[in-house]
């Protein structure tokens, strides 16, 4: 299983180009098995609509099982919300004896962090705002102790056409504890054709940009923009002492 990134060929690892290159057939969604072009030439493609997860992760066990180099392609990284989790399911639920390796990716918030500058320089929790397989009760949970721990916060999956009130709630929950200038960096489709980078505060926040190929970035309370570039100092003692000094 290989992280793909978050979308050109050059956010690959050699070692997931490696893995493509000496397999016999490639498994995954349509739009992250586009990407990587040429290089599927020759191979067997097994292409996946939008569905079940455990479904897609049963598929490349049984590939792999009738004795195929099989690669299923998770985009960003396989461990951070992707395909790790279901297929290790499916052979830990069937008792199966595969032979897996997991090679990660470059995940979202990386390169979503490197668009902005450097926003996740201090501690940082990363919350999923998708309620599809998380009671939104448990995600507010999630969301009210970071935002009282003082935590940047990473939001994956904030929104979809259909799925708007998350992110609206999220970011009252976060102005409870945060102030309503604490910036927030927006990036969507990093990597990919038309993508977007925006810095906002989080009471100004333009939700109408958020999608599904968005990460939000929310900064803590000491992170500052210059020259159009987000930064979270490494530590807190500088800005003490600054307090400090205009005592
Ligand atoms: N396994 C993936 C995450 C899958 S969840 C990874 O490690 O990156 C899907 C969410 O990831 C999206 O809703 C979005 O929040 C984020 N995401 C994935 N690719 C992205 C990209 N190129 N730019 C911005 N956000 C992205």
């Amino acid at each position: 299983m290989i992280g793909t990134g978050p979308g050109p060929i050059e956010d690959m690892t050699l070692r997931a180009l490696n893995a493509i290159d000496a397999c016999d057939v490639i498994l995954g969604y349509s739009t992250y098995i586009n990407l990587l072009g040429s290089r599927v030439e020759g191979k067997e493609v097994v292409v996946f609509g939008m569905g079940e997860e455990i479904a897609r992760a049963r598929r490349a066990v049984q590939e792999a099982l009738s004795g195929k180099k099989a690669v299923l392609v998770s985009s960003g990284d396989p461990g951070i919300y992707g395909m790790a989790g279901p297929v290790l399911e499916v052979i830990h639920r069937e008792n199966l004896d595969v032979d897996l390796e997991i090679i990660p990716g470059v995940t979202a918030l990386c390169a979503c962090s490197a668009r902005l500058g450097a926003p996740i320089m201090n501690d940082f929790a990363v919350i999923s705002l998708s309620d599809l397989l998380t009671p939104w009760e448990v995600v507010k949970r999630r969301l009210e102790a970071a935002a009282q721990g003082d935590l940047v916060v990473v939001l994956y999956n904030p929104g979809s056409r259909g799925r708007r009130t998350q992110i609206e709630e999220a970011r009252r929950i976060l102005l409870k504890y945060r102030s309503p200038q604490t910036w927030v960096g927006i990036v969507r489709g990093a990597g990919r054709e038309g993508e977007e980078v925006l810095i906002a505060n989080l009471a100004s926040l333009p939700l109408e940009k958020v999608d599904m190929q968005t990460t939000v970035i929310i900064g803590n309370s000491t992170t500052f923009v210059h020259q159009g570039r987000m930064v979270t100092p490494r530590g807190y003692r500088e800005e003490e002492s600054r307090n400090a000094q205009a005592r």
